[in-house]
């Protein structure tokens, strides 16, 4: 360990939609390794907003993987189902700045509307300056203004984006009730005290989106760090059934010594089980090691 950082708290957040697969597995290990070496907290919430989407015992099969692979969380997870109330509390906070707007336009009717933009469709602001007469209510979204977000990330470097033009006025609780990833993830890691996130850099973009919330709701900013997207060996994406193969609970040193080196490690030798691995691997940690883009 090199040294504590007082108070560091750090969070893997997976969504129970399957089995932990490797590119969760990627991240988990680097949010893990990154906690540890700085003596922080390591927190485990399951992101399981979207009940349609999730899997039946997917949650548990998940947190019994995690512990195969010697990661071990410090407090109890936390559950995104049980904290509507929170995430209402701050859709209301934002309303009463008059920061949001109702929607009533359709998916289809964004699609057909709009500029597609880094994320999908550029809302075209139809309900912005009220709902068009005859349409109900659907989805309620944040009025963004035309500012930068800037922040520096601890792998990918300075980072800038116009949410107004590059995304537009996004959504935080979408036709059928439920509270939108966004303003989730700003609520529960403020309420969880998080300080530090890692995790994959297809949530890059979104990340401007989460400080702009953090702003408004007046929440502190964490530090962020983003671990590439995987490259196979010959430097192309790698293939979503690789990154999305399940790993193997019952034999995990295989996989954490690949995903240790795609993480740009030093490769530990001669360990023979997860916590011997850790053992040593904690002691080595640097992320500055890790590179913007990932082979394995
Ligand atoms: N639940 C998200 C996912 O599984 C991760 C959210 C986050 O780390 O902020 O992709």
């Amino acid at each position: 360990m090199r040294g504590r950082t007082r108070g560091y708290r750090g969070r893997f957040a997976p969504s129970p939609t399957g089995p932990l697969h490797f590119g969760s597995l990627f991240a988990a290990m680097a949010s893990y390794a990154d906690a540890r070496a700085h003596g922080g907290v390591w927190l485990v919430r399951i992101e399981d907003l979207d009940r349609a989407r999730e899997v039946a015992g997917a949650a548990k099969r998940m947190l019994d993987t995690l512990e195969r692979f010697g990661l071990t969380w410090d407090e109890p997870p936390l559950y995104q189902r049980d904290r509507t109330v929170a995430y209402a509390a701050a859709l209301a906070q934002l309303d009463s700045h008059a920061l949001t707007y109702p929607c009533g336009c359709t998916r289809a009717e964004v699609a057909a509307l709009s500029r597609v933009g880094v994320e999908g469709p550029i809302y075209p602001g139809t309900c912005r300056t009220g709902l068009p007469k005859g349409r109900k209510p659907r989805s309620v979204r944040l009025k963004t203004t035309a500012r930068s977000v800037c922040f520096h990330d601890r792998i990918q470097g300075d980072q800038k984006q116009r949410v107004a033009k590059t995304i537009g006025d996004f959504v935080l609780r979408r036709a059928d009730g439920i509270h939108a990833y966004q303003l989730a993830v700003v609520v529960d890691d403020a309420w969880q005290g998080v300080t530090h996130i890692v995790r994959g850099a297809d949530l890059l973009s979104s990340t401007p989106r989460q400080i702009l919330l953090q702003d408004y709701l007046g929440l502190p900013r964490p530090s962020y760090a983003h671990i590439p997207l995987m490259l196979d060996a010959q430097g192309r994406k790698l293939s979503k059934a690789l990154a999305s193969a399940p790993v193997d609970p019952a034999d995990p040193l295989p996989a954490m010594h690949r995903a240790w080196q795609g993480l740009g490690q030093i490769p530990i030798r001669h360990a023979g089980s997860p916590p011997a691995f850790w053992k040593q691997a904690l002691a080595h940690w640097r992320i500055e090691r890790i590179p913007k883009c990932a082979s394995i």
